[in-house]
């Protein structure tokens, strides 16, 4: 029987620990000034809680770690690739399986095959790497969004659901002839992790049919969005995970996978599709840039604790934990009504610098500077997803100013207790409470020409 108070509780023990160590301001002001005000620069050890990302964080299972034991590292016909392929067509349904080295991966396999110059890719805010890729190939990555998505203090319980009417006007416009494919991602990162409804799935899946243009998804959270399906859309309250997810996968036709995030493994990616020319295609760059069709880029041993991770993040009480712990890191945010965009996402928290810190001008990268506060007060590290991130406009040169300027905290998957919950949520009750003493940012002194957020460096004006 469930106790009403505490359903959330984990469904596992800790078998091992990791030291993390607190540091002074002190240190933290000169470590951070090292590292050019680019948090992606820090040394994990010069960080207490680490919400960079929950990409490639988590902690694996026991039963990961003993399927690592049995990995079969044969070059051809390995064993571990059958249990990964068995795995994710019971999953998903898909047949075909492409492993590569990660989600990025995936991308530039499938868009070789798939993408050429001029072409239009409609979908939900897509992720950074599938954007860059898209635009790699002078090709143009088409924003359909619901303009709910943009209203961060606007409830709609499924913020990453595509705008239909955005959609056929741009089939109608491009066609079959300029758009390869749509790609949904689910749950929608860029939009603060914002799941999708299957009713939306549904209907973007009938209209790409109508038009003949494919569907895939960028899966990497697939599991969290069939949790937030099961828990907002009433047809779905009784069905288990596995089965919404077969439900779900039902209507592409094919998925692009980061297996860092629900993979549950610290590295890995995969392809999965339902037809056999497209993945007859994508294969032969497969072979050129990851590695032959049965490993592509990844160990037997990563493949066989993937298929177990797989499976592990599609149980309800898994799912039901993990997001869960965000949801009360965010409930306890809105309660010191630190500003948050709401609804909370299924991996992340996301702070709203424009309402945060509204007295640093624009220019001066607000979403930026508030994680290097959180960094020097807390030891937390968070991760900008605003104006650096949103990169030049690669015609013009210009910086691109996106709508939202946001601070992301990810929470890794079983990795901390609600304890470091609480401590993220004391430093930001302070932060917030000295907000208006911030005047000035930070000036770029240094960027590459692409994804320029990892290797940016900036100076305190
Ligand atoms: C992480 C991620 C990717 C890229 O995957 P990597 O494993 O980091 O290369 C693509 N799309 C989404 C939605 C992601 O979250």
């Amino acid at each position: 029987m469930n106790i009403p108070e505490f359903p959330f509780a984990e469904p596992y023990k800790i078998k091992t620990v990791e030291k993390i160590r607190r540091s002074t301001p002190e240190e933290r002001e000169k470590w951070i000034k090292e590292a050019k005000y680019n948090l992606f620069k820090l040394k994990s050890y010069q960080v207490f809680i680490d919400l960079l990302t929950d990409s490639g964080t988590g902690a694996m299972s026991d039963e990961q770690w003993a399927e690592m034991m049995r990995g079969d590292e044969s070059y051809a016909g390995s064993r571990s690739f059958d249990l990964l392929k068995e795995t994710v067509e019971r999953i998903t349904g898909f047949k075909y399986l492409i492993p590569t080295h990660q989600g990025r991966g995936a991308e530039n396999v499938l868009f070789s095959a798939l993408v050429k110059e001029g072409d239009i890719i409609p979908g939900n805010m897509h992720f950074d790497t599938t954007k860059a890729h898209i635009e790699l190939r002078k090709a143009t990555a088409l924003d359909c969004t619901i303009d709910e998505a943009y209203d961060t203090e606007h409830y709609h319980p499924f913020k990453g659901n595509v705008d239909l009417q955005k959609l056929e006007d741009a089939f109608k416009k491009y066609g079959r002839q300029r758009i390869p494919f749509v790609i949904v991602t689910v749950t929608c990162n860029t939009a603060g992790g914002q799941p999708v409804s299957m009713q939306n799935i549904r209907e973007v899946s009938a209209l790409c049919k109508k038009y003949g243009i494919p569907l895939y998804f960028d899966a990497a959270r697939f599991a969290e969005n069939t949790y937030f399906i099961k828990k907002r859309e009433r047809e779905f309250k009784d069905k288990s995970i596995k089965q919404i997810a077969k439900e779900m996968f039902s209507y592409a036709d094919g998925m692009l996978m980061s297996a860092k995030k629900d993979g549950l493994v610290n590295i890995g990616g995969f392809i999965a599709l339902k037809d056999e020319e497209t993945y007859r295609k994508a294969i032969v760059y497969n072979i050129l840039y990851e590695g032959f069709i049965t490993y592509g880029g990844m160990a037997g041993r990563d493949m066989g604790a993937l298929a177990v991770g797989l499976d592990e993040a599609t149980e309800f009480d898994y799912l039901e934990s993990r997001v869960e712990q965000v949801h009360y890191l965010g409930r306890r945010l809105m309660e010191l009504e630190v500003p948050v965009q709401q609804p909370i996402g299924g991996h992340a928290i996301y702070l709203d610098a424009n309402r945060f810190v509204p007295t640093i001008p624009r220019e001066q990268f607000r979403a930026q500077s508030l994680a290097i506060e959180l960094y020097k007060v807390g030891g937390i590290r968070g991760v900008e997803i605003g104006t650096i991130m949103a990169d030049r406009d690669p015609v013009t040169r210009e910086n691109r100013y996106p709508k939202l300027e946001l601070v992301r905290l990810a929470i890794p998957r079983r990795v901390y207790s609600n304890n470091h919950m609480n401590f993220v949520a004391e430093v930001l009750k302070h932060i917030y409470g000295t907000r208006h003493e911030a005047k000035t940012g930070y000036r770029i002194v240094y960027e590459p020409p692409i994804l320029r957020h990892f290797t940016v460096e900036l100076e305190k004006i």
